[in-house]
């Protein structure tokens, strides 16, 4: 339901919390993020408001810099810790986090399950984690590419991996995503409000349209890979 990202040199997960707080108007029922932290991908997800999240999230020391947060509401599996977002793949060096439903789930898990691969969740989105996965040879821009051109139905998606750790994968089709500029770091976000606080300068994705976001550049393309001239959009507004 909510979707935010960031890279740059702030501690992230700070930062996907109190984003996904700016987006608590839109409902949900359980709350998660992934994070580079010290050499390895950190999920940590719950059922429940985002107040659970942040009281675990307290308990720990992060210095991540990197990271995709979410807040869910449920369409394919029951409210769980389990069916939370982010989802990952086999290793859990690939995470996920989805906005919208994958159409075609079922026969895609049928495809991957015959693969071997197992899932953890009943949720429609770990199909994503396992096709990433399984299309991954090294560069994650190129392996989302080919999942996605499997994927029907409605989806936002923000995409880390480990072994990519500079960089977040941003795709919007039928479901808003917008790309949030700031200096030396940038976002991604399902919507204005969760970045209003560190920039007003975004890219507002169009249906079919993908980015790739580091802390100090921003590529946006068409799904198939062509390169799209994005205007910046200044918001005037406050929350
Ligand atoms: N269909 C996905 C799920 O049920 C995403 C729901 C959402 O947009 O939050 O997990």
């Amino acid at each position: 339901c909510g979707i935010v990202g960031y890279i740059g040199s702030k501690k992230a997960h700070e930062i996907l919390v109190e984003g996904l707080e700016k987006l608590e108007y839109r409902g949900y029922d359980s709350a998660g993020i992934a994070i580079f932290d010290k050499g390895q991908l950190k999920v940590r997800k719950y059922k429940g408001r985002l107040s659970v999240l942040r009281e675990k999230l307290s308990k720990e020391e992060f210095n991540a810099t990197v990271g995709i947060g979410h807040t869910r509401w449920a369409t394919h599996g029951e409210p769980s810790d389990k069916n939370a977002h982010p989802h990952t793949n086999r290793t859990g060096d690939i995470a996920v986090v989805h906005n919208g439903i994958i159409e075609n789930f079922i026969e895609l898990k049928e495809e991957l399950q015959d693969k071997g691969y197992k899932f953890v969740s009943e949720t429609d989105t770990e199909v994503i984690s396992h096709l990433i996965d399984y299309y991954f040879d090294g560069d994650l821009l190129e392996a989302v590419k080919k999942a996605v051109s499997k994927l029907e139905g409605a989806f936002a998606l923000g995409v880390i991996c480990k072994d990519n750790p500079d960089k977040l994968i941003a795709v919007r089709k039928d479901s808003p995503l917008i790309i949030g500029i700031g200096e030396g770091e940038n976002f991604i976000a399902s919507d204005i409000p969760a970045i209003l606080k560190y920039t007003r300068n975004v890219y507002i994705l169009e249906d079919g349209e993908m980015a790739v976001v580091e802390k100090d550049n921003i590529k946006v393309m068409q799904l198939n890979g062509k390169p799209v001239e994005k205007e910046v959009f200044t918001v005037n507004w406050d929350v």
